[in-house]
């Protein structure tokens, strides 16, 4: 059928009289209300499973052509994992404190070498987009900052820690 607009059959307006606005229907009351039941069942999900519309039964399959590798980083453990490293660091980049920005779960040990190492959240860290960028192709160096920064970072909270006490 070419694209275009097309007159509506009459049954086709009659049809829709009996399916527009009926006595006891009410939309949603405000835009909160509906945010917030979207939310909430879209929170009520997050982090499972679903198998009903994964693999073959999703309507993108195509056949199994997926590299391993871009399998494990798109799969649901390591979804978990980048929330868990992102909440830990409170949703913001360790190197130079910005938030509200996008943010990367980067590897320390590299993904490639420490397959063991994958989904353990001591070995991630949350950085900004251009942070994360500085670290490519230097990641040997950059693992050795990082672990610079944590031994500061745990020095410093000794200290306040002592001084609390
Ligand atoms: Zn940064």
């Amino acid at each position: 059928m070419p694209r275009g607009i097309y007159k509506r059959s009459q049954e086709y307006l009659a049809k829709l009289k009996t399916l527009g606005f009926q006595k006891g229907h009410h939309g949603f009351r405000s835009k909160e209300s509906y945010l917030k039941g979207a939310r909430k069942s879209s929170e009520a999900q997050r982090g499972k499973p679903r198998p009903f519309q994964s693999g073959a039964k999703n309507f993108l399959w195509k056949g199994g052509i997926t590299p391993i590798n871009v399998k494990i980083r798109q799969s649901l453990e390591c979804k978990n994992w980048r929330r868990s490293i992102f909440e830990r660091d409170n949703y913001s980049c360790q190197v130079c404190q910005r938030t509200y920005c996008i943010l990367n779960a980067h590897h320390i040990k590299p993904f490639s070498k420490c397959p063991e190492l994958r989904f353990d959240i001591d070995n991630g860290v949350t950085l900004c987009v251009p942070c994360h960028n500085e670290s490519k192709r230097k990641e040997a160096w950059y693992e050795e900052q990082l672990d610079k920064l944590a031994t500061l970072n745990w020095i410093q909270d000794e200290m306040l820690f002592r001084l609390a006490v």
